[in-house]
């Protein structure tokens, strides 16, 4: 239980530093051996956001821990400093009257937030733990440019990939990843960053804030037609920003042969062509077989060659500036599995076997779709 341990130790005493960032000396706190340095950041906020029988709910954060201190992962990591977001970063990607409206909710005790819908829900801690996973993927993403560390993952809640300007829905509350780009635009000058998300929804919020932002691509593979109902192939950006969203949608049974063929195929390209400064992940795990709010056939395996192959793109494009945040994942064994996975990867060790496996299902052929998808993002190129 040692490494737990000594990451919370490690927490508290950047707590008690005086700097921002908090990472200076940070290398000394874990005993690093492998080829990359990787950060990670948890708050306890994070399991305040918390309802009793709902999906997204504080124990899929237990699982992991549990999952990361089994495989001795704990200790490896670089802890990065939390913040909550200032409501000027908020207003980046939200409305005053918004961010007034989950501050109101939270004030009364939180609840549903639209009691006809039923998603999404608040606690008495929702708005601010919600400002501190946008803070959180912020500092992260700036240590990573700013190569204090090479790479990091989020473990943030509540997540933000639906969230939009005036909304909340789908359990997210604040676009975490649209702000954390817009903090390296604003803060650091960077001209362009990619979105890519893994999550099986599509990520309604984060295509709808930078449908029309040229400097942000704005990546989602994701079952489709499927809730939210939006993510068609079509949506590729307006105005200057033509041919920067790319939906690569799919309908059931769409699996770990498909989201690699469709990176290879689609996705590395686009990245290659749009020359990311840095790369941001919202990697959820719902596409997992085992998953049931979703009928994709994700393995542990097959999300761990996928990261593979981002990381990749990454070292090929921005000199390895990676930085994933917590999405979906509901399943608490094959979610823990994922994450730790993804945590080697990040690292460069060895991934663990998969020992979830294959689902029982054959995987869908889906490399007309895939064609049919470079097709059309060749066709944007060239008019
Ligand atoms: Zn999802």
């Amino acid at each position: 239980m040692s490494g737990r341990r000594d990451f919370i130790r490690a927490m508290l005493a950047l707590s008690a530093g005086a700097s921002t960032v908090g990472l200076a000396g940070c290398s000394t706190l874990s005993n690093r051996q492998t080829p990359f340095k990787t950060g990670v950041v948890l708050d306890p906020l994070f399991y305040e956001h918390d309802m009793e029988g709902h999906p997204e709910n504080a124990k899929r954060l237990t699982a992991i821990d549990k999952e990361l201190e089994k495989r001795g992962l704990w200790q490896k990591l670089v802890p990065v400093q939390s913040r909550k977001a200032t409501e000027e970063e908020l207003l980046w990607a939200h409305s005053k009257g918004y961010i007034d409206e989950i501050a109101a909710l939270s004030d009364h005790g939180g609840g549903l937030y639209n009691p006809y819908l039923g998603d999404t829900y608040l606690t008495s801690a929702s708005f601010e733990a919600a400002k501190m996973a946008v803070g959180s993927a912020i500092e992260l993403n700036l240590a990573v440019y700013d190569r204090q560390i090479d790479n990091g993952f989020g473990l943030l809640r509540p997540p933000g990939h639906h969230a939009l300007e005036n909304k909340a829905m789908g359990f997210c509350l604040f676009n975490s990843d649209v702000i954390a780009a817009k903090a390296l635009q604003k803060y650091r000058g960077v001209e362009r960053v990619a979105i890519i998300d893994f999550d099986v929804h599509h990520g309604n919020g984060t295509q709808d804030l930078t449908i029309d932002d040229p400097s942000i691509m704005a990546i989602s593979i994701h079952q489709h037609p499927f809730w939210p109902m939006t993510g068609g192939a079509e949506w590729i950006g307006e105005g200057k920003a033509k041919g920067t969203n790319v939906n690569c949608p799919f309908q059931k049974d769409a699996g770990d042969l498909t989201y690699l063929q469709v990176f290879d195929e689609v996705i590395a390209p686009k990245l290659a062509v749009f020359k990311p400064q840095q790369i941001i992940v919202f990697a959820g795990y719902d596409a997992h077989w085992k998953d049931h709010l979703a009928q994709h056939l994700m393995t542990v395996q097959g999300f761990n060659d996928l990261l593979l192959k981002i990381k990749g793109a990454a070292q090929l494009l921005c000199d390895g500036r990676l930085c994933l945040s917590l999405g979906g994942g509901y399943q608490l064994e094959p979610l823990a599995h994922s994450v730790a996975g993804n945590f080697e990867v990040l690292l460069g060790e060895p991934t663990m076997p998969d020992v979830i496996g294959k689902s029982p299902e054959i995987e869908v052929d889906y490399s007309k779709e895939i064609a049919e998808l470079k097709k059309q993002h060749l066709r944007v190129h060239r008019s």
